[in-house]
C-alpha cells in the first residue's frame, strides 16, 4: 500500500488534468494560471479592479479599489453603487431570459423549474411583499426555510431592496433559531410550515412560534411558506401566508442602488466556541468573489448544469446555490432532502435525472455514500459529469480515491476547496484545467489570494515537515467585514494573535515541497505527541485507509510522559466487536500497527473505541470538542442531540 499523506511526506502522484478537460478550460494551463497569479502580484489593486470592471455590472463605478487607512476593517470599491439582484437577475434577461436558472427536485420526487425571467418576476413580486410589510434598506430579515426555490427567492428579494438576511439552517432548534433573531434585531422572520428530510416532516413553523413565545421582541411579521400542507397555527396580526401575499403583489420591483460595502447578509457560524458569531458580509467584494470563483474554479460554462448540495443555511449553500451560479447566468440544481432517502443513490440518480456536470458535496457525504459500496453508484448513469469538488473538511485520500474513480470515472477533476464562511468564497483550490491535484491536498491559493503557514512568531514555515498556522497576509475582496455589532470580537477572533497583520484563519496546514498546502484540522485538533505535532486528519486518513474502517476520529488526552496520548474512535464496516472479554484487541493491535506503518510509530493511537456512529454538527463535521471532553472524562456542556443514541454515548465513554 503506497504511502499518500503524512508528515514523512512521501512525495504522491499527481493526478494531472486530462487534455480533454483543459482543452476547454477557461484556465487551460499552468502558464495562464502563472500570470494571473503574477499580474495580482504586480498590481494587486489594479488586478482586482479588472475583475471588479468584467464581472459586475455598477451602477455608479468605484474609484478607490482598496481603502485600508483604518486595518483590519478594510473596505472595497468604496464610492460605487450596485444592485446584487439585478446583477444575478436583470442583467440576464435580455440574452438569457428563457434559460433555466433553477431545477428544483423536492425530497418527495416533484421537479420544478424557474427560468430566469420567472425567478426575476418571483424576485420582484417577493421584493414588494417585503416593502409592503415595512422593510427598508439596513433592516434584518430572518429565513428559516427548508431547501426550496424560495430561500433563494427570499434571500434574492432581501438583495433587492437592500435588506440584510439571515438565513438560519432549518435544523436549528427554536433556541437557536431565537438566538440568532436576538442577536441580528431582525424585523421580519420567513419560515414555512415545514419541510421534507428523511422521509420525514420538519415542523419548522412550530419552531418558529416557540421562538417567537419565548423572545425577540424585534420581530413584527412572519411570512409563512406552505410547503407540507400540514396543520399549523397563524398568529392573527403577526402571520402571513406567502402565496396570499404573492398573488397580490406587483411584479415590477425597481432594484435599490446600495453602496459597494452595504451588508448584503449576516450567516452566524455553529458557535461550538462560544455565542454564534454574526460574519457579515458586503454587497459587492462577496458577489465580486463569488462570481470569480464559479469561473476559476468551477469553470463554468452556459450549458453546465450546476449542482451544489449544501443547505442555503450554510455559507457554501450562499456562495454557491445563491449568489455564485445566478451572478454569472448558470443553470442550478437544489434538492430539498437528505441523500439516503429513499435510498443511498438518490444523489446519483438526480445527476443522471437533471445530467449534472459539474457537482459539489461535502466529505462527510462521500464517506457515507462510500459506506454503501461501490454498486449502488454504478447503477445511475454519470456520464454528463465533468467536474467535481468538495468543501467542509479535510477529505481523506481514500475518500478522494473513490470520488476519483468511481463517481467521477477517473475523467473528472477534483477541486478540494478550503475557505469558510469568513473567507465568503473560495481560496485555496485547484483550477482544475490548470492545476494537478494530490489527494487530501487543497493545492495552491488563488490568484489575487496570498496565504502562508506561519509559526507561533509569524515566520514563514518553509520546510514540508512541519505545520503551523493558516494565515491569509493580505484582505481580498469576499472577506468578512466585521462581526455583527462586535468589531471588538472581530479583531480579537482573526486578527490579534500577529498583531494585525495577518487575518488568522484557525487552522492549522502544512505546505509540500511543491508549495502544496495540506489543511491538517482546526489549531485547536493538532497533537503533541512528544514534542512532535500532528494534525488529527491524517492520523484519521491512515485509519480510514485500513479496509476495514469506515469512518475515525481522533483526539488528545493530556499525557505526563508524552504531553498527550492518542485516542481513536473507529466506525467499522462491518459489525462492531463485543466490548466484553478482549473482543476488539487483535483488530484493535492490527490498526494500531497499521497506522504506525503508514504515518510512523509517533502516530500509533494508544487506544482505539469502537463505536456505531460519531457525534456531528449539522453540517455533517466530526465534533471533535466534545469527543476531547468525552476522551477527557470531563462534565459534558455541549449539546449531544445529534447522537443517534445513549447507547453511542456510553461507547464513546469506552463504557459499552
Ligand atoms: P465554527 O467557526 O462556528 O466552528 P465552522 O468553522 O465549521 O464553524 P465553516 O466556516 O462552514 O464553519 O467551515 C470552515 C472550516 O471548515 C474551515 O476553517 C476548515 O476547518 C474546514 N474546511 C473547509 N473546507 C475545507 C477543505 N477543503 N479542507 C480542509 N478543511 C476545510
Ligand atoms: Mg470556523
Amino acid at each position: 500500500m503506497k504511502k499518500i499523506f503524512g508528515p514523512l511526506y512521501v512525495k504522491n502522484a499527481f493526478s494531472p488534468p486530462s487534455a480533454e478537460f483543459s482543452a476547454k478550460a477557461r484556465i487551460p494551463d499552468r502558464a495562464a494560471f502563472d500570470s494571473l497569479v503574477q499580474a495580482a502580484n504586480e498590481n494587486f489593486e489594479g488586478f482586482w479592479a479588472v475583475q471588479a470592471k468584467a464581472e459586475l455590472t455598477w451602477h455608479k463605478p468605484f474609484e478607490t479599489v482598496l481603502d485600508a487607512t483604518n486595518p483590519p476593517y478594510y473596505r472595497w470599491f468604496t464610492e460605487g453603487e450596485l444592485n446584487v439582484s439585478f446583477n444575478c437577475l436583470d442583467r440576464h434577461l435580455e440574452d438569457k431570459g428563457n434559460k433555466t436558472a433553477i431545477i428544483f427536485e423536492g425530497e418527495p420526487g416533484e421537479v420544478t423549474t424557474l427560468t430566469y425571467r420567472q425567478l426575476h418576476q418571483r424576485v420582484c413580486r417577493f421584493a414588494n411583499v417585503l416593502k409592503g410589510q415595512g422593510i427598508v434598506p439596513g433592516d434584518r430579515v430572518v429565513i428559516y426555510l427548508p431547501m426550496v426555490p424560495e430561500a433563494v427567492i427570499a434571500m434574492q428579494a432581501c438583495a433587492r431592496i437592500g435588506a440584510i438576511h439571515s438565513v438560519v439552517f432549518g435544523g436549528f432548534s427554536a433556541e437557536s433559531l431565537k438566538g440568532r433573531i436576538e442577536d441580528a434585531e431582525a424585523k421580519l422572520l420567513i419560515t414555512a410550515d415545514g419541510g421534507h428530510r428523511g422521509g420525514r416532516t420538519v415542523a419548522l413553523k412550530a419552531a418558529a412560534d416557540r421562538a417567537l413565545q419565548e423572545g425577540c421582541a424585534s420581530i413584527q411579521r412572519v411570512i409563512v411558506l406552505q410547503r407540507t400542507g400540514h396543520e399549523i397555527a397563524m398568529t392573527s396580526g403577526r402571520d402571513l401566508w406567502w402565496h396570499e401575499m404573492e398573488a397580490k403583489a406587483d411584479s415590477h420591483c425597481e432594484p435599490v442602488w446600495v453602496n459597494a460595502e452595504h451588508p448584503l447578509f449576516l450567516l452566524y457560524t455553529s458557535g461550538s466556541t462560544g455565542k454564534p458569531k454574526g460574519i457579515q458580509h458586503a454587497s459587492a467584494g462577496y458577489l465580486l468573489g463569488t462570481a470569480t470563483t464559479m469561473k476559476w474554479v468551477f469553470d463554468i460554462r452556459d450549458d453546465d448544469i450546476f449542482w451544489c448540495t449544501a443547505d442555503v443555511g450554510w455559507v457554501t449553500g450562499h456562495s454557491y446555490t445563491t449568489y455564485g451560479p445566478l451572478a454569472v447566468g448558470a443553470t442550478l440544481v437544489m434538492y430539498e432532502g437528505v441523500p439516503t432517502f429513499p435510498d443511498a443513490g438518490r444523489f446519483w440518480k438526480l445527476c443522471q435525472d437533471h445530467k449534472v456536470t459539474i457537482f459539489y458535496t461535502a466529505p462527510t457525504a462521500i464517506r457515507a455514500l462510500m459506506k454503501w459500496g461501490d454498486d449502488i453508484p454504478a447503477g445511475y448513469d454519470l456520464s454528463q459529469l465533468r467536474l467535481l469538488g468538495t468543501v467542509g473538511e479535510p477529505i481523506n485520500p481514500e475518500a478522494w480515491m473513490w470520488y476519483h474513480r468511481i463517481i467521477g470515472n477517473e475523467r473528472c477533476p477534483i477541486v478540494d476547496t478550503w475557505w469558510q464562511t469568513e473567507t465568503g468564497v473560495h481560496m485555496i483550490s485547484p483550477v482544475p484545467g490548470a492545476i494537478p491535484t494530490k489527494p487530501g491536498s487543497c493545492t495552491l491559493p488563488l490568484p489575487g489570494v496570498s496565504a502562508a503557514v506561519v509559526d507561533e512568531q509569524g515566520e514563514p514555515i518553509t520546510t514540508a515537515d512541519r505545520g503551523g498556522y493558516l494565515v491569509i497576509t493580505r484582505p481580498w475582496p469576499a472577506m468578512l467585514r466585521t462581526i455583527w455589532g462586535d468589531d471588538q470580537r472581530y479583531y480579537e477572533t482573526y486578527w490579534r494573535q500577529f498583531g494585525g497583520k495577518y487575518y488568522v484563519a484557525g487552522d492549522s496546514a502544512r505546505r509540500d515541497e511543491d508549495g502544496y498546502f495540506w489543511i491538517m484540522g482546526r489549531t485547536d485538533d493538532v497533537l503533541n505527541v512528544s514534542g512532535h505535532r500532528l494534525g488529527t486528519m491524517e492520523i484519521e486518513s491512515a485509519l480510514v485507509a485500513h479496509p476495514k474502517v469506515a469512518e475515525a476520529a481522533v483526539v488528545g488526552r493530556p499525557d505526563d510522559i508524552k504531553g498527550e496520548s492518542i485516542l481513536a474512535y473507529v466506525i467499522l464496516k462491518g459489525n462492531r466487536p463485543a466490548k466484553d472479554g478482549n473482543g476488539g484487541a487483535p483488530l484493535a493491535e492490527e490498526l494500531r500497527a497499521w497506522v504506525a506503518e503508514q504515518i510512523g510509530p509517533i502516530a500509533k493511537p494508544d487506544e482505539i473505541r469502537f463505536v456505531d456512529g460519531l457525534p456531528k454538527t449539522r453540517s455533517g463535521k466530526i465534533m471533535r470538542r466534545l469527543l476531547r471532553t468525552i476522551a477527557r472524562g470531563e462534565t459534558i456542556t455541549q449539546d449531544t442531540s445529534t447522537l443517534e443514541s445513549e447507547a453511542i454515548l456510553a461507547q464513546l465513554q469506552g463504557k459499552a
